[in-house]
């Protein structure tokens, strides 16, 4: 988890962590992309960019918390095929010596299991090329 630094707004100038004491913020139902925690949402950036902030000071001004957000899915998504295929070497290993120990029906589930997970990293793979964010700035920029 990282802790909370200096983000940028959408014109690259610095953005407050914390906000003003004052400040009206909005609960949201969206979750901060370093820690979890629940964002809210003020109309504090400029020109009416909203700003996103959690609790413990991690904030985002405008799309930059959609980047993190496709940052976020992109990391779990790659880390989904690393454990698949990991997963599917491991069962193959113990498949492979299951095997010369005679033990065939252990060596054949574990044959099994190591083709769906290879098959499953696939279909993940195929996602992860397939998945396009879009690149777009604010439409006043
Ligand atoms: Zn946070």
């Amino acid at each position: 988890m990282k802790r909370p630094t200096s983000r940028t707004k959408s014109d690259g100038s610095a953005l407050s962590e914390a906000g003003p004491e004052n400040e009206k913020r909005a609960l949201t139902h969206f979750g901060c992309p370093d820690c979890n925690g629940v964002l809210s949402v003020v109309d504090a950036g400029p020109k009416g960019y909203p700003v996103f902030r959690c609790r413990v000071g991690h904030a985002y001004a405008g799309d930059s918390v959609i980047r993190a957000k496709e940052d976020r899915l992109e990391g779990l998504l790659w880390g989904l095929v690393e454990t698949l295929e990991e997963l599917a070497e491991l069962h193959r290993i113990l498949g492979d010596r299951a095997g010369e120990a005679g033990a065939d029906p252990i060596a054949l589930a574990y044959a099994e299991r190591a083709a769906q997970a290879d098959a499953h990293a696939k279909v993940v793979r195929e996602l992860i090329s397939h998945d396009r964010p879009v690149v777009a700035g604010h439409p006043e920029d």
